[in-house]
């Protein structure tokens, strides 16, 4: 066991997957919890929480560990209402996909002996909700902490073999460079998945029907990632502002690229691009971060092809 009592903040896909896997690996004494509707409470009461409690303040009593696990924007405000009843040397880290933006709500808010690590698990689906969680969610996943200057090493190693626990794979980075790194990697690919389906949406000549019906591989796992929570997603891009404008400038100026040579029937650019971003794809496979299967492991609906 790692912790004695951990509070999760929050009961969503990341707090109930953590409770089961911390459940099924024998991480943790007892996992308590706070969600802000009495529904999702009493769900996780069924479901993984030993005990649940209608305010966060209350939640947070006894903990050793504490465990944000609201969308980033509420991050701040909860911090505020937990911080008088935190533990002395209690652990206090959260899963918010943004670290700056974290850090900036969170840390103002932490008294003298308790230790802020925050943390961000690079795991999910498009499912929300207390009843989406599942044990394996973070095996082979990396979790990122993101430690602050002066961070106890103990308490940065206690928490590192919780991740560890879970299956997790645990690096360390700094938090502006997390927010940029996020933004390449997640961020701005679901705002394209977001804007390709928005524009599929609008396209009138084509009928929703036939959008679906023909809808090949890509453009369906476009829609399977803007299918991701509103919530959650209009909190990363109001709180990484800056790396996702930094990078959609970019992107935009490679579109324009890709454009030109398309308009200019520039074929060879195109073979060479398409090669280079191939090269990408087979390292992401040799990392273990996908499978090779032409679905990535997803099973395709009776009667879908792929495309
Ligand atoms: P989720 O399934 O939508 O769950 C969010 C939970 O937060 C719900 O239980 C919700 O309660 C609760 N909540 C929202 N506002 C609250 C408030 N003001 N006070 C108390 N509870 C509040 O979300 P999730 O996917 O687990 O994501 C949670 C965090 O993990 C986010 O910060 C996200 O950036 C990060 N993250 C997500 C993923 C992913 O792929 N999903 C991956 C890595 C990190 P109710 O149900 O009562 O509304």
């Amino acid at each position: 066991m790692i912790y004695h009592r951990v509070a999760l903040i929050g009961l969503g896909l990341i707090a109930s997957s953590m409770a089961h896997a911390m459940r099924q690996y024998r991480l943790a004494g007892t996992i308590v919890g706070h969600a802000q509707s009495a529904e999702t409470r009493a769900i996780a009461r069924e479901l993984f929480c030993d005990e649940v409690f209608a305010t966060p303040a209350e939640a947070v009593k006894g903990a050793d560990l504490v465990v944000l696990c609201t969308p980033v924007g509420a991050m701040a405000e909860i911090a505020r209402a937990i911080a008088p009843h935190l533990a002395p040397g209690a652990t206090v880290t959260d899963v918010g996909s943004v670290k700056g933006a974290v850090v900036e709500a969170v840390a103002p808010h932490m008294p003298e002996g308790v230790h802020f690590i925050p943390g961000h698990p690079i795991a999910g689906t498009e499912h929300s909700g207390p009843r989406s969680g599942f044990a394996t969610l973070f095996q082979n996943r990396w979790w990122l902490l993101t430690p602050l200057e002066g961070a106890d090493p103990a308490a940065t190693a206690r928490l590192r073999a919780l991740c560890e626990g879970m299956g997790a794979n645990v690096d360390e980075m700094d938090v502006a460079h997390h927010d940029l790194v996020l933004a390449v990697t997640s961020h701005t690919p679901h705002l394209i998945a977001y804007t390709m389906v928005g524009v599929a949406e609008h396209m009138r000549r084509v009928s929703n029907s036939e959008v679906i019906k023909y809808s090949a591989g890509g453009f369906r796992d476009l829609t399977r990632i803007a299918a991701s929570d509103p919530v959650m997603w209009r909190d990363v891009f109001l709180t990484n502002k800056d790396a996702v404008l930094d990078i959609l400038g970019r992107f935009t100026e490679e579109l324009f690229v890709l454009q030109r040579a398309i308009r200019m029937g520039d074929g060879e650019h195109l073979h060479a691009y398409f090669t280079r971003t191939r090269a990408i794809r087979r390292g992401i496979i040799e990392a273990g971060q996908d499978t090779s299967a032409p679905d990535f492991g997803r099973i395709a609906p009776p009667g879908e092809g792929k495309g």
